[in-house]
């Protein structure tokens, strides 16, 4: 039974794209428990590699865990946790370091973006990745699905796992990318050419998964199209109207191409979007807003979470140590 793991970073806020790429397939995944076995953690040490406001990810990282839960991920059948909250990310990521090179580490071609946008470039910038490596072979994870911007990372800890395997003996599975849902790589609304970001310079192309649902409806119907007036699915040369398309499909669970074909106006297709995006997040912010009324109770489940990771997390680490050649405590 392949694992898979999700992070998700708790800057910005979360959207319609990590919703239907991420965290509804943790959910509909998490039916199918003879296939599928799920690892899903907030990584708040990952969102102190940028410039950060120590009140905001605290913050934040009890909203991701609460809107996590409310859009159905369940702590019973996922390992569900803080990264913080389980000190073996951080063990294993000194080993990792070691079994690493500068050279490769430099070459990340998120480091070289995110670095150059940045006045002063955290150390933890250029190791993250390392990071993100030692919380995915913590875990014993077979598959992590992520997007284009992402693959890198994975192949570096498909390639740290093998050279540390081969030269300390077998420790870490293997890890591969695998693509999320095509349909599920949500753009912008007012830059379609862009992904839906947590980052994005201006929420005003950004579903919020917490936003009410006239703003939701708002930013819809302002959704950026082109002028030739014909619904057709074809993103390169039509990427606002074919990603309204992906929206309504991802939603609906029906075909962007066949969609195409119900709708006469860019007015009528933005109503039905809207309809949808609105039917599809209004049950999960109305579970949110009740969920967040008791934070003491979502920090129960944390707590049990990080606990019940910790078990099988301890004895990787205790394994990779023995095997790097750290005389046991
Ligand atoms: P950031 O800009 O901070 O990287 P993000 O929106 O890309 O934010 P992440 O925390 O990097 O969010 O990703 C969380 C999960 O959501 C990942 O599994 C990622 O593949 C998925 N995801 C992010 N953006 C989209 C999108 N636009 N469409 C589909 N899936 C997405
Ligand atoms: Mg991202």
């Amino acid at each position: 039974m392949p694992r898979r793991l999700t992070g998700f970073t708790p800057s910005g806020d979360l959207h319609l794209g990590n919703h239907l790429g991420a965290i509804a397939p943790i959910v509909a995944g998490q039916a199918t428990t003879d296939t599928t076995d799920t690892v899903v953690f907030i990584s708040d040490l990952h969102a102190l590699t940028l410039e950060h406001d120590p009140a905001d990810v605290r913050r934040r990282t009890l909203e991701f865990a609460t809107v996590l839960l409310a859009a159905g991920a369940d702590p019973g059948t996922c390992l569900f946790l803080v990264q913080s909250h389980v000190p073996e990310h951080t063990e294993l990521h000194y080993l990792l370091e070691c079994a690493t090179g500068y050279g490769e580490a430099q070459r990340m071609i998120q480091f070289k973006e995110k670095a150059g946008r940045q006045s002063q470039v955290r150390m933890s910038l250029l190791t993250y990745p390392i990071l993100m490596a030692a919380d995915i072979l913590l875990y014993d994870t077979d598959e992590v699905p992520v997007g284009e911007d992402q693959s890198q990372h994975v192949e570096l800890a498909r390639g740290i796992a093998q050279r540390f395997n081969t030269r300390y003996g077998p420790t870490f599975t293997v890890p591969r990318a695998v693509n999320p849902p095509v349909a599920a790589r949500i753009m912008d609304l007012t830059s379609p050419g862009d992904k839906m970001s947590k980052s994005a310079p201006s929420a005003a192309g950004t579903l919020r998964l917490l936003d009410e649902p006239d703003v939701l409806r708002r930013k819809v119907m302002r959704a950026v199209t082109d002028t030739d007036g014909v619904v057709a699915h074809d993103p390169d040369r039509k990427p606002g109207v074919s990603n309204l398309l992906d929206i309504l499909a991802a939603c609906t669970g029906d075909e962007p191409r066949r969609l195409a074909g119900r709708f006469d106006r860019y007015g009528e297709l933005k109503e039905a979007v809207a309809d949808a995006v609105v039917a599809t997040l209004t049950p999960v912010r109305e579970r949110y807003l009740r969920l967040a009324q008791d934070p003491a109770h979502v920090r129960k489940v944390l707590r049990a979470g990080a606990e019940r990771a910790r078990e099988s997390a301890g004895v990787k680490v205790r394994q990779a140590k023995a095997a790097i050649g750290l005389l046991p405590g």
